[in-house]
């Protein structure tokens, strides 16, 4: 399997290119050459297989000649081994035609962690191989800071540095992070936002002469192997439900990544019919598949934060699947994004992205509304992200089908939003209560690209 870049102007190249160098030189994604279309007699092989089992026959066909079938199976195993829960995702009833996909039981109680940790068990073997290490570099809101220092503690041949906003992340993201302690691991407080952190780490990357020399690498949602690595949990859902149901995924969505994996699914064979975008006051996909304008607007701060983003990088890999391919028409729009701030979607590509998707919008009071409503009816506690979710997917309940809502955090880790919307504490899970009697370890640093790259290069 080869990889081209949705804006067309590389050459093709092979799984492990895509593995460590996520963006193509382009500028563009990477996306496979052709999808491969899994027979129905194998989907229906699902039925009675493991999570990890699962995993190996979707992950096989994308990943080449870069691991063994005895390495592929090994890296899946240890990347679940944390998972609290046996079938490592859970679903539960709503109602007879609507479930919830808790994706939340992994060591960092967020859907990031199926990746991170799938990711982390990639780059480790790869390296491994040929005994070199690399540095990797991430910003973080919260969630996928904690899934990576989780993921990457301890291995060999990683060097992990995390950026957050100083005082502006939950004290339970913070202390999943600092209390760790690996000494691969440097967990850094910046002063001043994610925006912040995020241009330091761009503009650590674009230093090419710097970050050929710490062999940089990145891991944020736009690397394929984390969206191959999600890809799996809809196969899974679905093969355990009936087989002849129609199925219909609404998923919380910020950056698309989460989504993306849900469509790559359905073309990769899986009986999905729409995926539901739903999206809470930072709004530019439904505002996009409304107007058919893609226009960035300002970033507001909601009680779902992990979704508080205006450009959802991977919507270009949908993109350019709508246009059907036509990798100049997608480079023109990037480029109309980067200079105005906007591009327009023709109507035949609004069209064809339709037949795939419906979305919406949820405002913050209805977001604390549908957690309180969802407790009342079901007594399950949901964060808003979920909560997002499911607003939006009630527009869309059809008694001919199953939707599957998929719960993207545990509650616990958005408490505030939740006890304001519920007048009852949550019982935080062990491990996570755990966190306040660690001691924690944490670099404060300066919002200075040139006092981090000094402090990199001191410890590294
Ligand atoms: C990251 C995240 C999302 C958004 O997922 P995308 O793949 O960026 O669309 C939703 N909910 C939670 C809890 C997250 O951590």
């Amino acid at each position: 399997m080869l990889y081209k870049s949705t804006r067309g102007q590389v050459e093709p190249v092979s799984f492990k290119e895509v593995l460590f160098s996520g963006l193509a030189s382009d500028g563009g994604l990477y996306i496979p050459e052709y999808f491969p279309v899994f027979d129905p007699g194998q989907i229906s092989s699902f039925e009675s297989m493991t999570y990890e089992e699962v995993s190996f026959s979707i992950l096989k066909p994308f990943v080449g000649h870069l691991f063994s079938d005895q390495e592929l199976m090994n890296m899946i195993v240890n990347a679940y081994s944390q998972f609290k829960c046996e079938e490592r995702c859970k679903m539960v009833s709503l109602s007879e035609n609507h479930k919830l996909l808790e994706l939340f039981h992994g060591p960092t109680f967020a859907f990031k962690d199926f990746a991170m940790q799938m990711i982390a068990q990639m780059f480790n073997q790869a390296l491994k191989k040929i005994r070199k290490s690399i540095t990797i570099i991430v910003a973080t809101s919260g969630d996928t800071g904690a899934a990576a220092v989780n993921a990457f503690s301890n291995l060999e041949f990683i060097n992990l540095y995390v950026l957050f906003p100083k005082n502006r992340i939950s004290e339970i993201q913070r202390r999943q992070m600092t209390t760790k302690k690996a000494s691969n691991v440097s967990v850094i407080s910046v002063n001043g936002n994610f925006d912040d952190c995020q241009s330091i780490v761009k503009s650590i990357f674009s230093d090419q002469d710097f970050s050929g020399k710490i062999s940089l690498t990145g891991v944020n949602s736009i690397n394929w192997a984390r969206i191959i690595s999600q890809v799996v949990y809809y196969f899974f859902a679905a093969s355990r439900l009936a087989s002849d149901a129609t199925l219909d995924f609404c998923v919380p969505t910020g950056n698309f990544g989460n989504i993306y994996a849900g469509y790559v699914a359905k073309k990769l064979g899986a009986n999905i019919d729409k995926l539901i975008i739903a999206t809470n006051q930072n709004d530019i996909l439904h505002r996009a598949l409304s107007s058919g304008q893609y226009s960035k607007g300002e970033v507001f701060k909601t009680f779902s934060p992990s979704m508080d983003i205006q450009v959802s990088s991977n919507f270009e890999r949908m993109l350019h699947d709508a246009c059907r391919g036509n990798s100049s028409i997608v480079h023109d729009k990037m480029r109309s994004l980067q200079s105005s701030g906007s591009y327009n979607i023709d109507s035949d590509t609004l069209r064809c992205l339709k037949k795939d998707f419906v979305s919406g919008s949820v405002k913050e009071q209805e977001t604390l509304d549908e957690i309180r409503k969802t407790f009342l009816n079901t007594k399950t506690i949901v964060c808003p992200h979920t909560a997002v979710g499911l607003r939006v997917s009630k527009k869309f309940l059809d008694k001919a089908k199953i939707t599957i809502s998929l719960a993207t955090a545990h509650p616990a880790k958005f408490g505030d939003a939740v006890e304001k919307a519920i007048d009852t504490d949550i019982i935080l899970p062990k491990s996570l209560k755990a966190l306040y009697s660690k001691e924690e370890k944490v670099v404060e640093a300066p919002n200075d690209v040139s006092y981090l790259k000094a402090l990199i290069k001191r410890e590294g």
